[in-house]
This record gives structure tokens, sequence and C-alpha cells, in this order.
């Protein structure tokens, strides 16, 4: 029995697939017209169905837990098989595509009449009969098959018979002669203008031939059309070959021969059960790139300001300190730690700043903490991961207080062990400054950052570094 969400699910799964299927029959129905809706709804679907496989599979890859070259490798040989398959089907022969087509206009052929007529030249009824041939032009072919000559009047030379005119003309003989028959000859082609194509985007064809004869103003009539060069008509049914894009097939069989190179070298899975212990593998591979495995000062930037509190801690406590932290995110008096060793008190502010060079300000206000009510230390300390100005420096040496650079931080962790750091080697392990516990990514949200796993009851955050 499925549950509410589930069906929830199924039923936003069913109206997107409905959803779809208009879409493409839209698109199939402005592109094709009526009457190729039918061949290109099933063209546009297979194209629909196999981007959807292609995609569905590069998820699948792109969420495995392959190492990143893996996955390129994948991805290339998906990539390069759908081209090489894209270019087969285009190369297929393809069946022109059958469409209808209104004849919008009609024009020619051209024809001409030639009719036979017979006279008798002279004054008497039985002298010489004689034959005439008078040529008409028409513009178009069934006027001249319509034509049905009538007896007319000739002229013709008294002096020489043969020569005939069919004007009136001074001084010659007339008689009149009676038509015996007539030749009808075309001369020129018939041309059509179509109009074809969807109502949305209708296009115009025109075809100069014998075939277009036939064609009469307004009707109706079957054209088939190239797939590949889409301004080629036929009037008969046709196939032709696809269009061979060389470059396709070449780029697709470049990128499956890459990614089975890349596929076929090194090792397949990501190491997931110990996260922390990649960095320390060379060479690893991540998002494809190659990169040494993280160095102390890198480890050290990349931590946030509480997780640089715990290091600036275990330090202190590697040379003999008992600490305290002082409260945290509601650090109060100026002091981030507080240190005793042999009955003397110490004063730690610190300072995981990146960028901005510590002033002396920040050294001054240290100082008064040191000798302030609250704490009445005997020392003061900075742990500071940026540097210090002269000015900063000079301050703090002049006052007793004890600078912990970024070098004097590195130098101590080696020395101590980086695998007694855990905030370094397990960086996303981190506690929550308000309550101590853990931290979850908040990755929903821009910008991300790290937030209390026990919100609402506490809204500890930590910005991403
Ligand atoms: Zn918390």
């Amino acid at each position: 029995m499925a549950s509410r969400a589930e069906r929830r699910e199924i039923a936003r799964f069913e109206a997107g697939a409905k959803l779809a299927v208009f879409a493409v029959a839209a698109v199939a129905l402005a592109i094709g017209g009526v009457t190729g809706f039918a061949q290109t709804f099933a063209a546009l679907a297979i194209l629909a169905v196999g981007a959807l496989a292609v995609a569905g599979i590069g998820y699948l890859i792109l969420n495995s837990k392959l190492v990143a070259r893996k996955k390129t490798g994948l991805m290339l040989i998906l990539i390069g098989s759908a081209m090489a398959l894209f270019w087969s089907l285009a190369k297929a022969p393809k069946q022109w595509r059958e469409e209808r087509a209104v004849v919008t206009s009609v024009k020619g052929p051209t024809a001409v009449t030639e009719t036979t007529y017979v006279f008798h030249p002279g004054k008497s009824k039985s002298g010489q009969t004689l034959a005439v041939t008078q040529t008409k032009e028409w513009p178009k072919l069934a006027d001249a098959q319509k034509f049905k000559p009538a007896p007319i009047t000739v002229y013709y030379n008294r002096s020489n018979f043969s020569e005939v005119r069919f004007e009136a003309t001074s001084g010659w003989g007339r008689a009149a002669a009676t038509p015996t028959s007539v030749q009808v000859r075309k001369t020129g082609e018939a041309t059509a203008i179509l109009r074809l194509g969807s109502p949305l985007f209708p296009k115009t064809a025109s075809t100069t031939g014998s075939h277009a004869e036939e064609f009469v103003h307004g009707a109706s009539v079957s054209v088939w059309i190239n797939p590949v060069a889409r301004d080629q008509l036929s009037f008969q049914p046709r196939a032709t070959e696809g269009g061979q894009k060389y470059w396709i097939l070449a780029i697709g069989v470049a990128a499956v021969l890459c990614g089975t190179a890349a596929v076929a070298v090194g090792k397949q899975w990501m190491d997931t059960s110990d996260t922390s212990a990649i960095a320390d593998r060379l060479p690893s591979v991540d998002a494809g790139v190659f990169y040494k495995p993280k160095t102390v000062a890198e480890m050290l930037r990349g931590i946030d300001w509480f997780q640089f509190e715990a290091v600036a801690a275990r330090i202190l406590e590697s040379e003999g300190w008992s600490v305290k932290k002082n409260g945290g995110a509601k650090a109060d008096g100026g002091a981030d730690l507080i240190a005793t060793r042999n009955g003397r008190k110490a004063v730690v502010q610190c300072k995981h700043w990146k960028r901005i060079e510590v002033q002396p300000n920040i050294v001054r206000q240290l100082i008064g903490t040191k000798f302030g009510a609250q704490f009445k230390a005997d020392e003061a300390m900075l742990f500071s991961l940026s540097e210090c100005t002269v000015a900063a420096r000079a301050e703090a040496k002049q006052n007793d207080i004890t600078i912990y650079n970024a070098g004097m931080i590195e130098k101590a962790i080696q020395g101590i062990g980086l695998d007694k750091f855990p905030e370094l080697t397990n960086p996303d392990d981190k506690s929550c400054p308000k309550c101590g516990a853990r931290m979850v990514l908040r990755d929903k949200v821009v910008p991300p950052f790290w937030g209390c796993s026990t919100f609402p009851r506490c809204r500890g955050v930590i910005e991403r570094a």
C-alpha cells in the first residue's frame, strides 16, 4: 500500500508526463502541420525518449561513488555512443515525408494552334484549291484545345497564288477560306504555385513541368518533402540517404576511446569509509584534477574559528598548560581561552583571520584583558593565522604579549603530530560553539552554512569557510 507521500509523488509524476506529451504534441503540430503531425510527433517522441535515457544514465553515473576520472570516462562513452547512434540513424535512407499542399495558382502551359484553311483563288469556282496555315498563340493550353475555327477571308497575290495573307491587302484577290484541320502544339511548361507546411509556418513552393498541368487552382495535392534537404519536393513517394555528418561520428568515436581509456586506468571507487584519509593518499583525484595532499597551512585555513581555538588549546596543553574555553561564542572579557600552569594564569586570544592583518589595537585590547579586573592574568598570548603589522608586533614585544604566528603554529602542530589534531584532519566534524553538539552543513540555502544539529533548540551557526 503506497503511503500518502508516495501517492502524491506518483500523481505529480503523472501530471508531469501528461504535460510533456502535450508539449511534444503542440510542437509536432506547429512543425508538421495537421498532415505531417503523426510523423513529426513520432520523431520528436523518439528524440525525447533518447535524450531522457541518456540524461538518466548520466545522472546515475554522476551520482555513483566512482572516482571523478571514471565518471568522466563513463560520461564520454555515453555521449560518444549517443553521437555514433545519432549518426547511424541520420545515415539511414529516409522516406520523403508526405504533406498536403494547396494549389494557389497555375500558369501555362502556353500553346499554339495551327489551322489549315483551303480556298479557291481566282474568279472561277472550279479552279485550283490552295491550302494555307494560320498559327495562333494561346496563353493557356485549355483555351487552345477549345478553339473551333470558323471560315475566314484570305488575301492572295494575283500574280503568285502561293503568297497568302490573312489581313486585307489592296490589289490582292480575296477568297473565302474553310478550315479543314486544327493542330494544337504545346509551347512551354506549366508552373504551379503551392502553399504547404503548417498553418502556423506556411511555405510557398513552385513547380514546373507536365505534372503541374493537371493542377487545378484551389485543389489539394500530395507532395513529398526531402527530410534532409527540406526545399526539395517530389510529386511521387521517394526515399533519400540521410545527411551524413561525419564529424559527429568522429567526435563520438574519439569520446568513446578517451572514455574507455579513462575507465580502464587506475582505481575504480572512491574510498568513502574514511574520507579524512583521502588527502593523505597521493596522487588522489578530485573532479578530474590531480592535487597534492593538503599542507598544514592549508588545513589551518580550511577550519573554522572555533576549531582554530581548539587547535590553540591543544598546542598550549602540549606545553603543560591546562586550558579552559572561555565561553565559545559567548566569549566575554576579550579572552577566548584561559590557561593556567604552575599557578600562573594566561589569557589567550585567537584570530582566525585569513586576509586582514592584525593591527596594534587588537594587541592593546589583549593587554587590557590581561590586566583587567576580570582576569588579573600573568601572561597573554595571541594566536593569529594572518600576519601582525610591524606596529602590532612592536606593541606586543613591549608589553610582553606572546604571539603565535602561522609559522609557529604549523611548527608546533608538526612537533606534536598532525594525528593529534582531529580538527585539522577531519574539519567537517564540527561542534557547536554554543552547545558543543555536532554541526550539520545546511546547503539548501544560499550561502550554505554550518548549523547546530539541535536546531531549533540551539541556534549556533558557523559561516562556511
Ligand atoms: Zn548548538
